[in-house]
């Protein structure tokens, strides 16, 4: 599967279009012949379903893909039905649900982004890109995006996991954290270490990144070596943290996360 991102859509589509609907953040679902399905334009020829709002976000395997919101008050035909888009990790391929998440983050920031900030009047979507433009005085908002790091901090053989308060269940997993205004990302990758952990850390490596859309990341990872510190958490956001080895690993995240990612990457060099 392959998502190209992109505000106009294709002159020349390869296959039907497919429909991310929201209402309250909750996708829009269709049950095909007993099994759960994302909506192809054939599935919305219903007069109960009207969209309050719909964008062009790109194309997923050349099929065109849509964003839109329908109003929670109305009812849904039989057919549709509601899901949290986290819920369909597993039941659905990766890449479309990250493309849901992706859907979600700008049906939300238009809704935020109706109004100038700067002086209070409409905006509207800008022809030439992915921003909107207020109608008076010309200020253009762009999406917002949140970059993080997240990195894989090594000791010998080993490499450093938590579990953190945020995570689900009993997962490990490498640490991150936000990027602060006036911080290299280097500097965050020190700093997210040393705060959740009390561990110094050096030669940062960059080693890939991924758009994580839950609401609006941008996880960068990084490796790291141990520099000195003993660890030291705070029992709040980070609930325990330890040296693993390859062959002693805890639970660790799912396939889908640039964590995985790093983890998988640690197992098949220490392993
Ligand atoms: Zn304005």
């Amino acid at each position: 599967m392959s998502f190209i991102p992109g505000f106009e859509p294709l002159s020349e589509p390869s296959g039907p279009a497919l429909w991310f609907i929201f209402n309250e953040q909750k996708l829009l679902i269709v049950n095909r012949d007993g099994h759960e399905d994302l909506p192809q334009t054939s599935d919305l020829k219903t007069p109960s379903l009207m969209t309050m709002y719909q964008q062009y976000i790109g194309s997923l395997n050349g099929k065109p893909c849509y964003a839109a919101e329908v109003n929670g008050t109305d009812p849904i035909p039989a057919a549709f039905v509601f899901r949290g888009i986290r819920s369909l990790f597993g039941r659905f391929e990766d890449e479309a649900v990250l493309v849901a998440g992706l859907a979600n983050q700008l049906i939300v920031w238009n809704r935020n982004h109706r109004y100038c900030g700067k002086c209070g009047h409409p905006t509207e979507n800008k022809k030439d890109e992915r921003a909107r433009v207020c109608l008076d005085c010309g200020l253009v908002n762009y999406p917002r995006l949140s970059p993080a790091v997240i990195m894989a901090v090594l000791k010998g053989e080993q490499i450093l996991l938590a579990r953190s308060q945020r995570m689900p269940a009993k997962f490990y997993s490498v640490l991150a954290g936000f990027v602060e205004p006036g911080e290299t990302l280097e500097q965050c990758v020190q700093r997210e270490v040393r705060e959740e952990t009390g561990i110094e850390v050096d030669h940062i490596r960059y080693f890939g990144s991924q758009p994580w859309p839950f609401p609006d990341s941008l996880m960068v990872a990084f490796i790291a070596d141990y520099a000195g510190g003993t660890i030291t958490i705070d029992g709040s956001e980070i609930l325990d943290a330890g040296w693993f080895s390859a062959g002693s690993l805890p639970a660790i995240p799912p396939k889908i996360s640039i964590a995985r990612r790093l983890i998988d990457w640690f197992m098949e060099t220490k392993g």
